[in-house]
């Protein structure tokens, strides 16, 4: 059972398990389906990198349930950041603030920020939810689909790419179908990254 139902709490809560031990999931968000690992743990992030092909050293998006889950990978967080927290999450925003010394360096492709971005998809939401009860403090992911292909918006576009191996928390089809602006606000002023 590859895909499994979004909305079905035990079918979140196994993933959310899967997480917990250092596995991968992959889960719907507004933008596109994400390959996940828990961002606290560098070897489960080290995982995605081998699942994409992806270089090492290209940083990932960490998922985060609230202002509380970014406060655990950022150093800190400045006024504009906040102010953007507060305009636009949970939401496709990913902002990128200095990192917390010591966490999350393979997920950051060790660079001194990390980009953090608070989903707005129920089926994301439950996950973190229940992964946070778990003790996770937020899920590194980027899009699930091999390294130069296109990102997936269906869960059988996932399951077409990794095959039966991987969990899929299925959400439907995502209804922004494209990757999260991003804003650097680790620099003053802060500089739009990606539109
Ligand atoms: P995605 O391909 O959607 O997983 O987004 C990953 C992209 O986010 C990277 O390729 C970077 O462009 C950007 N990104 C993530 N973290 C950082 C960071 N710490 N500094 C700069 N850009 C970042
Ligand atoms: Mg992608």
């Amino acid at each position: 059972m590859p895909i499994l139902p979004g909305d079905d709490p035990a079918a979140v809560e196994r993933c959310a398990q899967t997480l917990a031990a250092g596995g991968l999931v992959a889960f719907a968000t507004e933008t596109v389906y994400g390959l996940g690992a828990r961002a606290d743990d560098d070897a489960a992030v080290r995982a995605i990198f081998a699942a994409k092909g992806r270089p090492a050293d290209h940083p990932l998006i960490v998922h985060v349930l609230d202002v509380a889950g970014a406060e655990a990978f950022a150093a800190q967080l400045s006024d504009a950041a906040r102010r953007l927290i507060t305009a636009f999450w949970p939401g496709p925003v990913t902002l990128v603030v200095a990192r917390r010394p010591g966490v999350a360096a393979v997920a950051a492709g060790g660079l001194p920020t990390v980009g953090l971005r608070c989903p707005d998809h129920p089926v994301a939401r439950a996950l973190l939810q229940h992964a946070r009860a778990r003790g996770v403090p937020g899920v590194a992911a980027p899009s699930a689909n091999r390294f130069g292909r296109v990102s997936p918006t269906r869960a059988e576009h996932v399951l077409a790419e990794f095959g039966p191996e991987l969990a899929v928390l299925d959400g439907g089809e995502c209804r922004e179908g494209i990757e999260s602006t991003i804003v650097d606000c680790s620099r003053d002023p802060p500089r739009l990254l990606r539109p």
